[in-house]
């Protein structure tokens, strides 16, 4: 068999060694290929050594490993310089740390942030506790019925006192993309600084910074078939530099005496102690690997996909599907009529599919489409045609097995 996209599950030895299981949970996280494995297990067993300070070659071999890493981030999302791809653990981190800084530098008592109604709660929850600590006001674009953000809103939501709008770039409930580049233009014509959540984004279609013209942007490794426990905040070059660090430690400082620091030069001002070298090392490997299908290719594979999950799904009796937006990616959340999505959801376990059931950690988006609990499938390129088509044919005849 030729290698080709359509049968890309075949790089991943989870997916290989499983035949009888359907991963449809690519939006928690994603599985990973053997060359991010054999990447961790390279530097671990070939060049294990800390960062930066080490005269040894091993350590220069794992900070040039960790630093080529950061280059291939940079050129994934077309970021101009390495300096403004900060490492984190995550999307959740990325936004804590930007949430902390952004609000201890700009917001005084009274200021505005504005947020949308599909937050994850890691767009959500970070802001608020800073809202809460420096006196700020939160306020938020509804959606509409189609799972839209209401723009019409928006243009009623910007004051003088509007800081900063973060927003997600797609949904992780209803996979609407949102149209960033625009909002980001309207945010920046009254002076407003711009957060994207890029955690479902980056992963499934190209994302350019400088297209998008954001000023922060966030996301995880382990969504984009990288490590757990490694993330990126990308930011503009002179908003960082006024930033305020994050957190203290090694290697975020130039100098320091008893009575006070100097700040490193970006990007070591806000990574603070021994980072996760394995995880960027892995993360590049990661960005290796989609480089190497291209996201063109990845992103019309998975438009497919998606076609033919939510088709499938809006065509079945009794269940309801969440979310109309023309502009989406591969998330599809939904419910069966007189069922638990939890039940459900350890049906088709039992059945050999791995969907995800609940609020998808985006409660008050939950609450608003009435529906406190659903289940979620989530595509991805090394997803097969047969896993969507036998998923549809088990919810149609899920009735009498299910009660
Ligand atoms: N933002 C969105 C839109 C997400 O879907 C997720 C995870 O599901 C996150 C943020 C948080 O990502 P992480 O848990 O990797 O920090």
């Amino acid at each position: 068999m030729n290698r080709t996209i359509e049968n890309a599950y075949r790089d991943f030895p989870i997916l290989t060694g499983n035949p009888d299981y359907s991963y449809l949970d690519n939006a928690a996280t994603t599985q990973k290929p053997a060359s991010v494995l054999e990447a961790i297990q390279e530097y671990y067993s070939g060049y294990n050594a800390n960062v930066y300070r080490a005269i040894h070659r091993w350590g220069e071999e794992a900070t040039r490993a960790y630093e080529e890493s950061r280059t291939k981030t940079a050129a994934f999302i077309n970021a101009p310089s390495t300096r403004q791809i900060l490492f984190t653990s995550g999307t959740t981190d990325s936004i804590n740390l930007a949430a902390s800084s952004f609000c201890r530098r700009f917001i005084s008592p009274g200021d505005e942030i504005i947020l949308t109604e599909m937050e994850h709660h890691s767009n959500l929850v970070p802001w608020q506790i800073q809202a809460e600590h420096h006196g700020a006001v939160l306020r938020f674009i509804p959606i509409t019925e189609t799972g839209e953000l209401d723009l019409e809103v928006l243009e009623t939501l910007w004051s003088e006192k509007t800081r900063l709008l973060a927003l997600t770039q797609m949904s992780n409930v209803l996979g609407t993309v949102n149209p960033v580049k625009e909002i980001t233009a309207e945010a920046h014509a009254r002076g407003v600084k711009v957060l994207v959540d890029a955690a479902q984004s980056v992963p499934h279609m190209r994302v350019d910074v400088q297209d998008l013209d954001c000023d922060l942007l966030a996301f995880s490794g382990h969504k984009m078939y990288g490590p757990t426990g490694i993330g990126v905040l990308y930011g503009k070059e002179e908003l960082l530099q006024e930033l305020p660090p994050y957190r203290g430690g090694g290697e975020m400082i130039r100098t320091v005496t008893l009575e006070g620091s100097e700040w490193n030069e970006l990007p070591h001002k806000f990574e603070a102690g021994t980072p996760n070298i394995a995880g960027a090392v892995g993360l590049g490997a990661a960005i290796d690997y989609l480089n190497g299908w291209g996201m063109e290719a990845v992103e019309k594979r998975e438009a497919a996909l998606t076609a033919l999950l939510v088709e499938g799904i809006r065509g079945l009796k009794g269940y309801t599907l969440y979310g109309r937006a023309p502009e989406r990616g591969g998330i599809a959340a939904f419910c069966r009529e007189g069922s638990h999505s939890h039940d459900l959801c350890s049906y088709l376990d039992s059945k050999g599919f791995a969907l995800r059931a609940g609020h998808h950690c985006a409660h008050p988006l939950a609450s608003k489409l009435g529906a406190l609990s659903t289940v979620r499938a989530s595509v991805s390129f090394c997803n097969r045609e047969e896993e969507i088509i036998h998923l549809l044919e088990t919810l149609e005849t899920a009735g009498s097995e299910l009660f």
